[in-house]
């Protein structure tokens, strides 16, 4: 029996690559208006460096990473997000000892150990952008805008954004004393694993997709309302500059990141168009990161979207590339005569497709078709001798004589 890919693991063919290329092109066009270079990080590290980063009591590091031991003996881990390998590169590499602002974006492979469904597999990808070295809520408002102009260039009305504050470690661990009060009285409401992390992390129940668990904290205490004077002032101020170029927001209070480091402004771009992987994208600030994986005391905040989940909401839309010109020719002479002009062509950057197989014009032509190629040529012993082939527009259906040059056929593609 033939031998299959692993359940999870995709292939993404020819057809679908299209999307993800322009996807990808999209984000790299729209980050680098904004000052973003790109990062290429290795997709394996040190397992201690996500345990120490996104936290022991996440379901990412609780049950989720592609963890092992090299032959070495070495504990390693393939990455399951970007920003704990950006940062421990960053720190590496001082990237800071310039100039402590660095503004940097990743693509790639992400692996989590899930169980696979449409939108959530064990290898997916993600695009994802981090700022360093930046407290003021002008980056916050900035990165968000840079996010919604990236959807807007798609041409995508959904994902739409949604942002709430996390408060900072003087605020937080207040409300999640007070959150712990309120749930305690209802804590067989909870599902099982909001019982088990109610005391690590009692701020995932608010999130959590349970009935139970969304029961009992209907009424709960909201996080805006336990915000430090500090933070108060910087989700106000980011909320400020949001309006004021006119990036639309809805504000979330249940909003909860799976990963320990978020600090202050959180975000997701959420869909109500692909079930229950609403999270298109999201991301906010981790000002106490680096300092924790050993660097110096930077703020920094990025986010990270997913490309599957972007690919599905451009599903309907056609990325197929058309080739230019498709080459019909009969007979051997005007066969070499194709080639030639086809190598001539494509050096002048135009697409060219040929028949390799001398077949009837008929099926030559249903070949273009197939294709959907902008310009057809044809030449034939007639043609050859003439040294002038038959250009057809099979847009307009319009027909032209055209000399056999590379020159004077890139004229007239242009027309
Ligand atoms: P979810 O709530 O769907 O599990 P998450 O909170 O785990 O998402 P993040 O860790 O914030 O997601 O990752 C950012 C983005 O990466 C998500 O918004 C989503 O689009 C995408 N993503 C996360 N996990 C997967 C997965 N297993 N398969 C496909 N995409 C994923
Ligand atoms: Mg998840």
């Amino acid at each position: 029996m033939a031998i299959t890919g692993i359940k999870g693991f995709n292939d993404i063919l020819p057809g679908e690559v299209e999307k993800w290329q322009h996807i990808e092109a999209t984000a790299r066009r729209v980050f680098e208006l904004y000052g973003f270079a790109e990062i290429r990080v290795p997709i394996m590290e040190k397992t201690e460096l996500f345990a120490r980063s996104i936290g022991d009591a996440t379901d990412i590091v609780e049950k989720e990473m592609y963890s092992f031991t090299d032959k070495g003996e070495n504990q390693v881990t393939l990455r399951p997000e970007g920003t704990a390998s950006v940062m421990r590169a960053f720190i590496e590499h001082k990237l800071y000892a310039n100039d402590p602002v660095a503004k940097l974006y990743y693509l790639g492979p992400m692996f989590r150990y899930e169980r696979p469904q449409k939108g959530r597999y064990r290898q997916f990808h993600q695009i994802g952008a981090e700022v360093t070295g930046v407290t003021d809520p002008k980056v916050d408002a900035q990165l968000l805008t840079m996010l919604c102009h990236f959807f807007d260039e798609l041409g995508l009305t959904e994902p739409t954004l949604q942002i709430n504050s996390l408060g900072c470690p003087e605020c937080r661990p207040i409300y999640r004393q007070v959150l712990k009060e309120f749930l305690r009285a209802k804590l067989e409401l909870l599902c099982d694993d909001c019982k088990r992390r109610f005391e690590t992390n009692p701020l995932r129940a608010l999130d959590c997709k349970s009935t139970g668990c969304q029961e009992a904290t209907k009424e709960a205490p909201s996080v805006l309302d336990h915000l430090c004077a500090g933070c108060a002032d910087h989700f106000a101020r980011v909320r400020g500059y949001l309006e004021t170029v006119g990036t639309g927001y809805s504000i979330n209070p249940r909003m909860v990141r799976g990963l320990d480091y978020y600090t202050r402004t959180t975000f997701e771009l959420v869909t109500g168009l692909l079930g229950s992987q609403s999270a298109v994208a999201a991301g906010g600030r981790y000002d106490g990161l680096i300092a924790e994986l050993g660097g110096p005391a930077l703020p920094g905040i990025g986010f990270a979207m997913g490309v599957e989940r972007v690919a599905l909401l451009l599903a309907e839309q056609e990325f197929k590339k058309r080739p230019d010109l498709f080459i019909a020719a009969l007979g051997e002479p005007a066969q070499a005569e194709a080639f030639r002009l086809m190598t001539g062509l494509q050096r002048q950057g135009v697409s060219v497709e040929i028949d390799y197989e001398g077949k009837s014009l008929k099926s030559q032509l249903r070949r273009s078709d197939k294709f959907d190629a902008r310009f057809t040529l044809i030449i034939g012993e007639d043609e050859l001798a003439k040294g002038r082939g038959a250009l057809k527009n099979m847009d307009q259906g319009s027909q032209e004589e055209v000399p056999l040059t590379s020159d004077a056929v890139v004229q007239r593609l242009k027309i």
